[in-house]
């Protein structure tokens, strides 16, 4: 789950990470007050969506006075706003946060993840601040630094000293940086991240360590120790499709094709795509049902995906092991009936009860396209869809 700037940096700083003061507003209005209640004579107005780049599109502005500061934010406020992580079409700006203006003197980088073939949260930092970290990642490799934290000691003193020297930050400050490095570790460890990043850490003119920016992702399957941390979730960032099979505990993923995919499990998912994209089509999501499917389920995963107006056919491809298959023969009748299926739909399963899916399949009158393997199914699906356009 993604969260707001401000909100991680709420989080981060219960914590002990050192943020600047700043006011979430969701009007002019308000950004003006916030600006006042700050006070101080340079303001930034921060455009607030779950995507990064938000700097290079337009959506972090200096302001020099309480007039700029609501010009801007008039400006920014309902913005369609266009960064590298949104796609073309932009993500709307609801909200703001208006926060004091920092002194730079230096902007750094630092982040956490969970490495998986360490198994350990992994600290990288780099000097190389403010800018595309993945493309530092791959010019200039040298330039990021890497800790595998061990999780029976947490991050030493030692070490968060060793990284913050290598990324610069000089002896006077380090002390400080220490700080921030351990509590942006110990919020990664208590809250379940995911992700947690800090892009700029800045120094200050007067050798200060601060986090100008925050981005903290949280690992969905943990959230349910976090019902303070859900209370965060900001429906109008994500994807509608997304939202809707949350509800029926279906893993779903929009993509951009035109075959939709009913499957179950993640890694026959995964492979499903592989094989549609082999033999020359794209798949429009990405859609795990998950082992313990019923008819239902089936029906609102069919509905959920008909909803795509790009949606050209559907495979079905399903390995019964705990599920059988003619659970999910009668799910994929029922839904079908259900939404009057129009596309063309191919359906390859295996496993058990597998003659009895099929035959439910044949007997039920419905144009159903049969598939032996998966080869064939996607090779049956892709002729499908060629054949519609
Ligand atoms: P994004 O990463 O989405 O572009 P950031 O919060 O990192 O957004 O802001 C982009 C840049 O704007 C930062 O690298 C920094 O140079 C500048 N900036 C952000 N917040 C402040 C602030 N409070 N004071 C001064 N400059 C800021
Ligand atoms: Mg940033």
């Amino acid at each position: 789950m993604k969260i707001h700037e401000y909100q991680a940096k709420d989080v981060l700083k219960k914590f002990g990470v050192v943020v600047p003061r700043s006011v979430p507003c969701f009007s002019v209005d308000e950004a003006v007050k916030a600006a006042q209640s700050l006070g101080g004579k340079v303001w930034v107005v921060k455009a607030q969506i779950h995507a990064g780049g938000r700097g290079k599109g337009g959506g972090v502005k200096l302001a020099k006075s309480i007039d700029e500061v609501k010009t801007l934010s008039g400006q920014i406020l309902g913005m369609q706003l266009v960064t590298h992580q949104t796609g073309p079409l932009g993500q709307k700006v609801r909200r703001l946060l208006i926060e004091e203006g920092a002194d730079i003197k230096k902007e750094l980088y630092v982040g956490m993840v969970v490495d998986r073939s360490t198994q350990r949260v992994t600290l990288m930092a780099s000097s190389e601040g403010g800018m595309d970290i993945e493309e530092v990642a791959e010019k200039t490799p040298e330039l990021i630094h890497k800790v595998f934290i061990d999780p029976g000691t947490g991050l030493k003193d030692a070490e968060a000293d060793a990284v913050a020297a290598k990324i610069g930050i000089p002896a006077a400050s380090i002390a400080q940086a220490r700080v921030n490095l351990q509590a942006l570790y110990k919020a990664f460890m208590e809250t379940d991240c995911s992700l947690a990043e800090i892009n700029p850490l800045i120094l200050t003119g007067d050798g200060r360590v601060v986090a100008l920016d925050a981005k903290v992702n949280f690992d969905d399957n943990a959230l349910f120790r976090h019902p303070e941390l859900v209370a965060l979730r900001d429906l109008d960032e994500e994807d509608p499709a997304e939202i809707e099979a949350s509800k029926f505990g279906l893993s779903y993923i929009s993509l951009d094709g035109n075959i939709g995919c009913l499957v179950n499990g993640a890694g026959l998912a995964m492979a499903t795509m592989d094989v549609i994209k082999l033999y020359g089509a794209e798949p429009a999501n990405f859609l795990d049902v998950g082992g313990g499917a019923d008819a239902q389920k089936v029906t609102e995963a069919f509905k959920i995906m008909l909803k795509n107006p790009g949606l050209k056919a559907i495979l079905v491809n399903i390995f019964g092991g705990i599920m059988k298959c003619d659970t999910i023969a009668e799910g994929v009748i029922t839904a079908s009936r259900a939404v009057q299926l129009k596309v063309p739909l191919v359906v390859r399963m295996k496993g058990t009860n597998e003659d009895l899916g099929k035959k439910m399949l044949a007997e039920s009158g419905l144009p159903i396209i049969s598939a032996n393997n998966m080869a064939e199914a996607a090779q049956k699906v892709v002729a499908a869809v060629k054949g519609a356009n």
